[in-house]
């Protein structure tokens, strides 16, 4: 459970808060360089809505445990609010802020029609039975319930949540509805609606971003991948399809690295089956710091915030860190990364394939209609290397980073939008 804590007690300053932070310190920056008069820079730091709820779940003994849960939509100015869901022992308010605050900028960006927001809930889903699990996400949704409609602000799945929790949402929110709703969720199962693409798009996303950043044949190009999961797994095995080589990768598990590089399809399977990358014979074992500070070409964060921060960021010796996680690298970390000439592709950009792929599922659903997996593919790569040439292209004629000219971008496209529609009243 979380407790509200006042900024000014370092000593209480959670990694949500440090999250938040983080985005507020990126809009600042963002809006100083636009020029934006303080009254817009008020309204685009603070979300349009957040909820708080309280979630009581019925344990498989009888034991009724209380878990607390968020949704908040950080802007709507450009569209429905859109973003996923978190199911992780860490989540907080603050947390979930930021992360909403990024998907709108993250939207805007890749010029896809929505605001932005998160959901969360602070469980470890791995303590849970299936059952309890459905339960919880199941009065989870009925309390967020008046926020949430395709038109309105549309779940989609992030850490620890997966197509099989979107199918429990549409099923929840279809109930309640009276009718099917496929709309109200992306990221779900194909048979209920969900897009071809989707399960992979967010990885799809990095290798395009990974490569295009490279500007030179992935043949040989070394790799380390942090996060193992829905995200790292399979941007491991398409950089390594790419003909790149993943030398490392870690997970809660450990870290193993070959020099020769990973059969990335090998670990997928051993880590699936043994519950993570540790053990994997054809790999030596490596401290799971270790990884950030590899002699490698490629970086890829794929996991949490704050993996990268002042403390480790001085020994990164990557030249390219391509970020699939949301906020993997601090302020203080992009300074000092920034400083020795490595180039950060961030996470609005690098993992905006996910949500683009989210738009495509949404627009089928709107359509009653489904795309072949070609046509999405297509979509999704006109989309990432369209944001990724307008970001590239700003950074350059400004002088700016890539998360700076990113955010430059978003930000410019919401405030944009807001001063269009105006105040009401
Ligand atoms: N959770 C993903 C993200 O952070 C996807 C969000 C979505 O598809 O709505 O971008």
């Amino acid at each position: 459970m979380s407790i509200m804590v006042p900024s000014t007690t370092p000593a209480l300053i959670t990694p949500g808060r440090q999250a938040l932070d983080s985005a507020l310190h990126q809009l600042d920056r963002a809006a100083e360089h636009l020029g934006l008069d303080d009254g817009l820079r008020t309204m685009l730091a603070t979300p349009r809505r957040s909820l708080t709820v309280s979630v009581p779940v019925r344990r498989e003994d009888g034991r009724l445990d209380v878990v607390q849960g968020y949704r908040v939509q950080h802007n709507v100015s450009r569209g429905p609010a859109k973003g996923g869901l978190r199911f992780h022992p860490a989540v907080d308010i603050h947390e979930v802020t930021a992360l909403a605050m990024w998907m709108t900028w993250k939207c805007a960006l890749v010029g896809i029609p929505y605001g932005g927001a998160k959901g969360g809930v602070a469980v470890d889903p791995t303590g849970l039975t299936t059952r309890e699990l459905e339960r919880l996400t199941r009065r989870y949704v009925n309390e967020i319930l008046p926020l949430i409609g395709p038109e309105k602000d549309i779940p989609a799945p992030d850490v620890g949540t997966d197509e099989r929790t979107m199918a429990w949402i549409m099923d929840t929110y279809s109930v309640n509805t009276g009718y099917s709703v496929p709309g109200v969720v992306t990221g779900k199962p194909t048979t209920l609606g969900g897009s071809l693409g989707r399960a992979g798009a967010t990885s799809r996303g990095v290798q395009i971003a990974a490569l295009a950043a490279l500007g030179r044949s992935p043949e040989g190009v070394t790799v380390a991948v942090q996060g193992f999961g829905k995200v790292g797994g399979p941007a491991a095995q398409y950089l390594a399809d790419a003909g790149c080589k993943v030398v490392a990768v870690s997970d809660v598990s450990g870290a193993v690295y070959n020099a020769a590089g990973l059969d990335v399809a090998r670990l997928r399977a051993w880590a699936a089956e043994s519950g993570g990358v540790r053990g994997f014979h054809q790999a030596d074992e490596l401290p799971r710091e270790d990884l950030f500070e590899l002699d490698v070409d490629v970086l890829v964060p794929a996991a949490l915030e704050g993996a990268i921060t002042e403390a480790n960021a001085p020994r990164v010796r990557a030249r390219l860190i391509v970020e699939g996680a949301n906020g993997p690298v601090t302020p203080e970390a992009d300074e000092i990364l920034a400083a020795n000439g490595t180039t950060v592709v961030p996470d609005i950009l690098a993992n905006a394939g996910g949500v683009i792929v989210s738009y495509l599922e949404w627009v089928q659903n709107m359509q009653a209609y489904s795309w072949s997996s070609g046509d999405v593919e297509l979509k999704l790569r006109e989309l990432m290397l369209a944001a990724y040439a307008e970001v590239t292209a700003t950074a350059a004629d400004r002088g700016l980073t890539l998360r700076q000219a990113a955010h430059v971008i978003g930000v410019s496209r919401v405030a944009e939008a807001h001063q269009m529609r105006g105040l009401y009243p």
